[in-house]
Order: C-alpha cells, then sequence, then structure tokens
C-alpha cells in the first residue's frame, strides 16, 4: 500500500459504520492496521536492499546457518517475553544481517512491534553530524528514536574504530536500552576471542583485530550480559552467489 491510496471502504478515515440492531456502530477500518503497520516499517530504517529479507527466505548451507535460524524464529514467537537479545558473529556475507533484518520485519509484521535498523557506522556519523554548527538536527532527535524503539539492530558493531567519544556515546546507548528491558540486537565481522585462544584460519581473522580491540571490555561485557551470542560460519554466499550470476 502506498500513501496516496485512499482506502475505498473507509475513504481514509479509519472507520467504518457498520449496522448493529438497527442502529449504525463505528468500527475500525482494515486499513487502520495495513496503515499502522506501514507506518511502523516506514520508521524501522531498514535500508532498500535488505528490505525483503524474511525468515523463510534465509538460506540454510550448514548447521550453524540452521541453529541461528532457528533462534531468530523462536526470538519471533516468544517476544515480548524474549528476555534477552542477540549477538550474531561471523565473517562477511554469511547472512548475520539478513537474520537481524527478517526478525524485525516479522515483528512488525505479525506483532506490530516498534523497531529501528542501524548500521554502526551511519548511526556514529548521524550523531557526530548533530554536532556541527549548521546541523538541522539535534542529538535527540537522532538518539529518541534509537532509545524508544522496543527492538534495535545495531549493525556491523566495531566496523568504526572508537575513540574515547564512540566508546561513551554508544555505551550510553546500550546501557539505557538494558536498563529499560529492550532488546538489542547486533551484528558482527570480529571474532570474540582472546588472542591466546585464536585458532581461527585467516579467513575469518582481520589482522590482529577482535570484538574488545574495537568496542572495549566495558561494552563487550555489557553486550555480553543483555544478549544471546550466536556464531555463524561458512563462506561468503552473497559474493558467491553474485559472482555465478555474472555471465561471460
Ligand atoms: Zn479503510
Amino acid at each position: 500500500m502506498n500513501a496516496e491510496t485512499v482506502c475505498a471502504r473507509c475513504g481514509g478515515a479509519g472507520w467504518v459504520l457498520e449496522d448493529s440492531g438497527g442502529s449504525k456502530v463505528a468500527k475500525r477500518c482494515t486499513c487502520y492496521g495495513d496503515r499502522r503497520k506501514q507506518a511502523l516499517v516506514d520508521q524501522a530504517n531498514i535500508p532498500r536492499r535488505y528490505q525483503n529479507c524474511r525468515l523463510e527466505n534465509f538460506e540454510v548451507h550448514n548447521d550453524s546457518h540452521g541453529d541461528a535460524k532457528k533462534i531468530s524464529e523462536k526470538f519471533v514467537k516468544n517476544y515480548p517475553s524474549q528476555e534477552v537479545g542477540l549477538l550474531f558473529i561471523g565473517p562477511c556475507g554469511v547472512g548475520k544481517t539478513h537474520l537481524a533484518v527478517s526478525i524485525i520485519q516479522e515483528l512488525i509484521l505479525k506483532k506490530d512491534v516498534r523497531c529501528i535498523f542501524y548500521d554502526f557506522r551511519d548511526l556514529i556519523r548521524e550523531i557526530q553530524s548533530t554536532f556541527t554548527p549548521d546541523s538541522i538536527l539535534s542529538e535527540s532527535d537522532v538518539l529518541t528514536p534509537v532509545f524508544q524503539a522496543e527492538v534495535l539492530v545495531l549493525d556491523e558493531l566495531g566496523a568504526k574504530r572508537t575513540s574515547a567519544w564512540v566508546e561513551e556515546t554508544v555505551f550510553y546507548i546500550i546501557n539505557y536500552r538494558y536498563n529499560h528491558k529492550k532488546l538489542t540486537i547486533f551484528t558482527t565481522n570480529y571474532p570474540d576471542t582472546d588472542e591466546e585462544e585464536d585458532r581461527r584460519d585467516s579467513f575469518y581473522k582481520k589482522g590482529e583485530e577482535n570484538l574488545v580491540n574495537r568496542i572495549g571490555v566495558r561494552l563487550r561485557s555489557r553486550i555480553y550480559e543483555m544478549c544471546k551470542v550466536i556464531e555463524i560460519t561458512g563462506d561468503d554466499y552473497r559474493k558467491m552467489a553474485k559472482q555465478a550470476g555474472y555471465r561471460f
């Protein structure tokens, strides 16, 4: 449905009059729920390339994909009695963002939950941009929807280098959500290991970088308190599918 379509049943009022024992009773038109859902979808800030992501079209290539999909389905089913968020960890192109987006799409469509998606770098950039003197938006214009959403997806955690300022700001957001029992779903490409136990192959390792280097000890430990960690392994399926589609 697009915003310009006027409902034929109610003329856009959202109410219809129905006969009930000789008198007319106002009832919610069926379009009302659709409009509410559409508004939730519009506010969710989901990038265009992820808009068709659903749990049912998530491709399972190995056991870790199957487990991650099952946990995601359970998350949607259990919400709002779900008590912890999720942290998807794995290399690029294994479907972490697909799952995170699918969860919030389904929460919006099935349960009318207010959700918001942010790429970690975009969020930092938007907050920083409010500090310039000619900024139209204030810091709270950017942060209020992030604080208030019932479920936040923070994609690519650690993708921007931390400075003390970034660390403080992100901790403030995450901690606020934790204290208000709001769930957050994170994705990250950075393995969560200390150097001694890091026996992963070079594809998975990004030099000496791990999650703690990128986001700091305090934030990492808070995220572990508020999330179930889900590791996804595998090759870069997005790249492989793309390459298979190029014909010469
Ligand atoms: Zn209507």
